[in-house]
């Protein structure tokens, strides 16, 4: 499983720990409904950690566990 943070607004967008870790913590994105929230950290199922994967980007679904 890979731990990642997500924002749970309308938005999202997902970044991993390591961005995190930089700084990383609130949702950024101009037309998010929780712009400036903090990320909620989320464990990646493995569905999601598949599509991360293939599409080079940070995917993450409902089923997606929050921690
Ligand atoms: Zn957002
Ligand atoms: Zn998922």
């Amino acid at each position: 499983m890979a731990k990642v943070y997500t924002c749970i607004g309308s938005c999202h967008a997902g970044v991993s720990l390591e961005q995190y870790e930089k700084g990383v913590k609130k949702c950024g994105a101009k037309n998010c409904d929780l712009r400036g929230h903090d990320f909620q950290a989320l464990e990646q199922c493995p569905d999601c950690i598949v599509a991360s994967l293939k599409k080079n980007k940070l995917h993450t679904c409902p089923q997606c566990r929050p921690l």
